[in-house]
């Protein structure tokens, strides 16, 4: 990775099932136990009745700030476990100017960036 290259992981919540591997792979990652926090945590919303008479469900897994974006395995050219565990492909590991060309093509998408 180049040192001038920042990198991030992009959501793209609305195919987003709610399923919780992600949490479970960055827990395992991260060697978290129960009760030692989350490197990403699955946030819900919902169910909303909204105006059109729909219900609406919000999934929403945001990184936290143990998140490290997986760097021992993306150092060894792996992709962050989160990403590579999520069944439905809805995360995205890479650079962020190159995330951020995505994240504007389509909405109901949001950009991490860690600290
Ligand atoms: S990239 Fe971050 S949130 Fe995803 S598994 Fe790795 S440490 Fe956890
Ligand atoms: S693994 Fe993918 S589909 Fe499952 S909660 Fe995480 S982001 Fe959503």
């Amino acid at each position: 990775m180049a040192a001038d290259e920042k990198y991030g992981i992009l959501i793209d919540y609305e195919w987003c099932t709610g399923c919780h591997s992600c949490e479970m792979a960055c827990k395992v990652e991260l060697g978290l136990k129960e009760g030692e926090g989350y490197g990403i945590k699955l946030h819900e919303d919902g169910p909303t009745l909204m105006p059109n008479g729909k219900y609406e469900y919000l999934y929403l897994p945001i990184p936290t700030s143990l998140c490290d974006l997986c760097a021992a395995r993306t150092e060894m050219g792996k992709l962050p476990t989160c990403v590579h565990h999520c069944q439905a492909a809805c995360m995205t590991y890479g650079k962020v100017s190159e995330l951020a060309e995505k994240a504007a093509a389509k909405p109901k998408q949001c950009l991490f960036v860690p600290c």
